[in-house]
């Protein structure tokens, strides 16, 4: 009897070679298979009448050959056939290509069900390579037919019949769900909730399959989480920082004035640090908002308490950027500030090592590097995670747990609406800076078409001759990417183009992320110091980084960003005293994309931006990417289920409330569900 475990090869149709593309798409076993959601459904049992098509739209008809069929033979193998079809309301031709085996399968006079796209051009319709059945027969058309998403490689009618045959291999699929709850919501079982998702015999049960499913995927998070939040609590007291070691010392001392949002989150930090509560919290502020420093001051109260602080970044980049940061804030309190990254000697190492062990480093910044196990502290007392969406929770607590029960800052630029961070960081309190330094300058924004690369490019030289730099931004180009990445050129190629041609007099190099981090850190420090002219590069800029210097951000095929993406990235202009530019460039005018140029043009909100970017993009995109450090779904839709979220919240709380650790017997299911379903999220980031 095959089990959820199986490796997915043995599944019929898969084999070797196809199990190594879908490995690619994190399935890799029988369980995954079975549980890889369609995107979309197509109807194909609704039947429309040919006068009611109208041009561009997929139909299934019903119609009679009033032809025979026709196979012209166009040289070097092609070929051309064509039949001329009719119901009560119209006649339609029908053409395939390359398919001279058709001819033999329609015949003048019969019946037949044809899916396909119509194109109406002058009044006449014709349907292109559709699919067809024989009136009585449903194997291509008279159903619901599931699209998913699409895997390189590996032909959509494929895919369908590897993921039927995946579930004909499975009997009577264990129930999640204790009978409490199906019988209080009158679900569907999981059994058949998993086949109806696929295969939906109408779209009544496809509805009712969906909630089903819906609902185990939102329930198993939010159980898991209120656990961890419940297990949190259960622990040992925190530290009590000295009330006298006052962070208006570093405030008055800075060159600049802090906002209200920056003195108001300091507060919030403060009084956590002061109670013996352990500190968990959240910290949000659009890009320049102005987090780093609020880090450095609260490791200010924390070292001045006799602790030591840790900041963590996700990159060398902007560990190396903290460090410098923390050195000429905190040195004149006679602070000692330790950088520790990947690219360091043995010897730097185990000199910087040392320093942290025996607590003559006070304020430690680094990256990943920190988080091995040969690293100890000496009094561990703050932790600090900027762009907290790079570290998973397994790194943050592997950091915490160095520690003696550490205070706990997580700071992070995504945009999340309150609403939805308050029960996704169900175990954090969340502070928000809602505003920017006043000395910003807005930040030009415009869309231009790729056609205009020329007057693009020669404002950058006048801006650089000025003095100022630029960056270019490539969205990542794939090797498996398909036809659609023709038009895209990869950071590399654009940087050695420009060098020759349009920038030649200038310095152009550029960064991406297949580099070694040193070899990025090096061009970083050499942008910094202006060095470089003009960085062309792939998002790895995208977080944090901060040259002044640099006015210009332009980003080649923006319409492949999403609208939160291209937010981030025009952060990184705007930060000095120069009036700096963010520079869209794109091709296709579709809809969307145009209504999403012109979003980025109007709004220099973050949050606002986030909500646009739903609403055009759906939270599938949005949601789905690493970018934003939020679990991913396989099936929830976090804006469009947000009101479902909610309910199923309160019953979350209500089962925890009874049962804290879902120890009961009529809770054994779910406690299944949630060590299986949130275990495994939390190997990705939360
Ligand atoms: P982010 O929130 O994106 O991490 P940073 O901490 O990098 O933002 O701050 C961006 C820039 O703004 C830095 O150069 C920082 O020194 C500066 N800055 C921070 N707070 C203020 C303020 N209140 N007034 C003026 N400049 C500030
Ligand atoms: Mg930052």
């Amino acid at each position: 009897m095959p089990e959820l475990k199986d490796n997915v090869k043995y599944v019929k149709g898969v084999g070797e070679a196809r199990a190594k593309v879908l490995n690619k798409m994190g399935i890799y076993t029988l369980e995954d298979l079975i549980t890889y959601y369609p995107r979309n459904y197509e109807d194909r049992s609704k039947i429309t009448d040919l006068s009611q098509t109208v041009d561009g739209e997929k139909y299934a008809i019903e119609a009679t050959a009033i032809t025979s069929i026709t196979n012209r033979m166009l040289g070097r193998g092609r070929s051309i056939q064509k039949v001329v079809v009719k119901d009560l309301t119209d006649t339609c031709t029908i053409t395939w290509f390359n398919q001279p085996y058709i001819s033999s399968k329609i015949k003048r006079g019969e019946v037949y069900r044809f899916f396909g796209k119509m194109t109406v051009k002058m009044g006449r319709k014709e349907m292109t390579s559709p699919v067809f059945d024989i009136i009585d027969k449903n194997d291509n058309t008279g159903k619901i037919i599931p699209v998913y998403p699409l895997i390189a490689e590996i032909k959509a009618t494929t895919i369908r019949k590897i993921i039927q045959n995946g579930l004909g291999l499975v009997k009577n699929l264990e129930e999640t769900m204790p009978d409490y709850l199906v019988e209080k919501y009158n679900f569907m079982s999981y059994d058949e909730a998993t086949r109806q998702i696929h295969f939906p015999s109408n779209f009544d049960k496809f509805k009712q399959a969906r909630k089903r499913l819906v609902f185990d995927e939102l329930l198993s998070m939010q159980l898991g989480l209120l656990k961890l939040k419940g297990e949190n609590k259960q622990e040992q007291k925190g530290i009590k920082y000295d009330k006298k070691v006052e962070m208006s010392t570093v405030i008055d001392d800075l060159p600049f004035k802090l906002t209200n949002a920056q003195l108001r989150v300091l507060e919030d930090i403060n009084k956590d640090m002061e109670n013996d509560k352990s500190m968990n919290r959240l910290l949000q502020g659009d890009v320049g908002s102005g987090k780093t420093i609020v880090a450095i001051i609260s490791a200010y109260k924390a070292v001045k308490s006799g602790y030591q602080a840790v900041i963590l970044a996700p990159t060398m980049i902007l560990a190396n950027q903290h460090f410098e940061n923390a050195k000429n804030t905190l040195e004149k309190y006679d602070i000692k500030c330790e950088c520790v990254v990947g690219g360091m000697t043995a010897k730097q190492k185990k000199l910087a090592l040392e320093k942290i062990k025996n607590g003559e480093a006070q304020v430690i910044i680094g990256t990943h590097a920190l988080l091995e196990e040969n690293v100890e502290f000496n009094n561990l007392g703050l932790v600090v995670t900027d762009e907290q969406h790079r570290f998973g929770v397994k790194q943050r607590s592997a950091i915490i747990s160095k520690g003696n029960n550490p205070d706990v800052l997580v700071m992070s630029a995504t945009p999340i609406p309150r609403t939805l961070a308050l029960i996704l960081y169900g175990d954090l309190d969340i502070s928000i800076i809602d505003e920017l330094p006043p000395n910003r300058k807005k930040i030009e924004t415009v869309a231009v078409s790729q056609k205009l690369e020329e007057r693009v490019n020669n404002f950058i030289k006048k801006q650089v001759e000025e003095g100022r730099q630029a960056y270019i931004v490539c969205p990542l180009v794939e090797e498996t990417d398909n036809e659609d990445s023709v038009n895209l050129i990869s950071a590399k190629e654009l940087a050695e183009k420009y060098q020759k041609d349009f920038f030649k007099n200038y310095r152009v190099e550029c960064l991406h992320g297949k580099m070694k981090a040193k070899e990025k850190d090096e061009i970083m420090q050499k942008f910094k110091s202006g060095e470089i002219d003009i960085l062309v590069s792939t998002t790895v800029i995208e977080v944090g980084v901060d040259v002044p210097n640099a006015n210009i951000m332009v980003v080649e095929n923006a319409e492949r960003f999403g609208l939160a993406q291209l937010h981030q990235l025009r952060g990184r202009v705007g930060r000095g005293e120069f009036k700096s530019y963010c520079v869209l460039k794109y091709t296709g005018n579709s809809e969307t994309t145009r209504e999403r140029m012109e979003t980025m043009c109007k709004t220099d909100n973050g949050m606002l931006v986030a909500e646009k970017d739903l609403e055009l993009r759906g939270s599938g995109d949005f949601f789905g990417t690493a970018q934003h450090g939020l679990p991913e779904f396989k099936i929830a839709n976090l804006f469009s289920d947000l009101e479902v979220l909610k309910e199923i919240q309160a019953v979350a709380i209500q089962i925890i409330g009874k049962d804290p650790l879902l120890e009961e017997k009529e809770n054994e299911k779910l406690k299944k569900l949630v060590d299986k379903r949130f275990t495994y999220k939390e190997e990705l980031t939360i």
